[in-house]
């Protein structure tokens, strides 16, 4: 059999999440919300919604508004009062309709539709199995095989097949299952990804991965998800149960989300975004300090470090870079050249900010590094006198298996350079990384309760073999429909 695991083909499974029962306005509220969680992806979006019987699904390529749009009156037709929307992460390649979620299937429990944001480590074990006895896959998704757990006799005649379904998963999920009459909420055991509870003026329930999505609508937070936990949005409100004994791990939260992934003004893992950032870049001044005439971030993720940064050494602050809204993250965009072009058109330099000046540029991280270079380099035409990076989190040095897209171990700018190394390439007068303890003493919760892998390389869920990251893409196949 051909194993071809193309570098270009890859599966990326950070994404956003929303679901909302009994709302009118349901589908509407499921858009909002998904626009305030694009950030989370902008390969594909999609919208599942149930009228009490009938489920029906509508995703495609693209961004929420690009996707919704491209169909007129979509929205009025999804229209039920319950419904579950997904974003999903950018792709280095290998974008393709199939992947795009909901995934909406039948099976002798019904019908059933499936969103996801995570990884799971264990996903082309489950999946060769149900190979070995003909099941047929229509895509190259991890999630995928949730469906194929859900359906199969065993496990649907178990008294909670869904419970059971899910201590078959190993690594990073937040799921959303919409049913005819029900939305069910689950998160993985360490609670890696961030899911939170809210509830409407009317009384109705919300789940999104971030409660930067109930802010857009007027939805109140409630409460996150427990790791372990199933929520059970229906008719008579929510109810709760565990599929993972609480407590029997401890967490291991994504910190990333903090350093750089969620938005600014979103609660996750108990603390507001970008007043842990701002945190970060005080103890990063601490840290790093240096004698500087202006402290600039590298816009938006930087910023509340860069503000946090500069109260702390009293060097003053000021936007010595702009940004550009109009396109998507970069260290997730198809190749190289295209990233450096977009990264020209997306960050441009303030002149007056930083020239003749020493500048103190804060990042929340850095990952390649040839992004960074060509901002410097664009500072130095400025004028910039001299250049003090500093970066509110480690090196990164190792993948993450675990629902971030990061590129191979052998593309991070921090794999096998040194301190020195990384200052040289990034042809900067000095750098300086926040250290781990730091990243960890600022946050709430015990140190031990994040995840840290890609910086210490230490996984604490297993990953069935390292090198399989890519391993459901198996085939050169590659089918087109209009979307593309
Ligand atoms: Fe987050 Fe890094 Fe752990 Fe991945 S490896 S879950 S990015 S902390």
């Amino acid at each position: 059999m051909p194993n071809l695991n193309f570098a270009k083909v890859q599966m990326k499974e950070s994404c956003g999440l929303f679901g909302i029962f009994g709302d009118v306005e349901a589908v509407q509220k499921a858009y909002f919300g998904l626009h305030s969680l694009q950030h989370r992806g902008q390969e594909s979006a999609g919208i599942a919604s149930s009228d009490g019987e009938f489920l029906q699904c509508y995703k495609g390529m693209g961004t929420v508004r690009r996707v919704f749009r491209s169909s007129s009156g979509i929205v009025e037709k999804l229209s039920n009062p319950i419904a579950i929307g997904h974003v999903r992460y950018s792709t280095t390649g290998g974008t393709k309709a199939a992947n795009s979620q909901p995934f909406l299937a039948e099976y002798s429990g019904g019908q059933v539709a499936i969103a996801h944001n995570g990884n799971l480590t264990n996903a082309s074990l489950i999946r060769d199995e149900f190979e070995a006895y003909g099941s047929i896959f229509k895509s190259t998704s991890d999630t995928e095989i949730i469906i194929h757990l859900l359906a199969k006799p065993t496990h649907v005649r178990k008294p909670d097949p869904l419970a059971h379904v899910l201590s078959h998963l190993q690594g990073a999920y937040c799921l959303l299952f919409l049913f005819a009459d029900r939305i069910e909420a689950a998160r993985d055991p360490y609670g890696i990804r961030p899911l939170a509870i809210g509830q409407t003026e009317k009384g109705s329930y919300v789940v999104a991965s971030e409660t930067c999505a109930f802010d857009a609508i007027g939805v109140r937070f409630v409460r996150e998800v427990e790791p372990g936990e199933i929520v059970t949005l229906d008719k008579t409100g929510l109810s709760s149960r565990f599929f993972a004994q609480p407590g029997a791990v401890t967490p291991a939260h994504c910190i990333f989300e903090h350093v750089y992934f969620a938005k600014q003004n979103s609660t996750i893992f108990g603390e507001n975004v970008h007043e842990l950032r701002k945190k970060f870049g005080r103890r990063l001044a601490i840290e790093h300090p240096a004698d500087a005439d202006v402290v600039i971030p590298v816009p938006d993720s930087g910023t509340s470090a860069a503000i946090g940064y500069a109260e702390q050494s009293k060097i003053p602050f000021d936007m010595g870079m702009v940004r550009s809204h109009y396109i998507g993250r970069t260290f997730i965009s198809p190749d190289q050249k295209l990233r450096e072009l977009e990264v020209n058109l997306k960050l441009q330099v303030v002149n007056v900010v930083v020239g003749g000046k020493r500048v103190v540029v804060v990042d929340d991280s850095i990952v390649r590094g040839t992004t960074t270079k060509g901002k410097i380099r664009a500072l130095r035409q400025a004028g910039a006198k001299e250049i003090h990076m500093r970066v509110s989190c480690p090196p990164i040095r190792f993948p993450c298996y675990y629902g971030v897209d990061f590129p191979t171990k052998e593309e991070l700018l921090a794999n096998n350079r040194t301190l020195p190394q990384i200052k040289e390439f990034l042809e900067v007068d000095s750098i300086g990384y926040m250290p781990l303890e730091g990243l960890l003493g600022c946050a709430n919760l015990p140190a031990d309760h994040y995840c840290t892998a890609c910086w210490t390389g230490r996984y604490r869920i297993p990953v069935d073999t390292a090198g399989r990251k890519f391993a459901l893409e198996r085939y050169p196949m590659r089918t087109f429909d209009e979307s593309e």
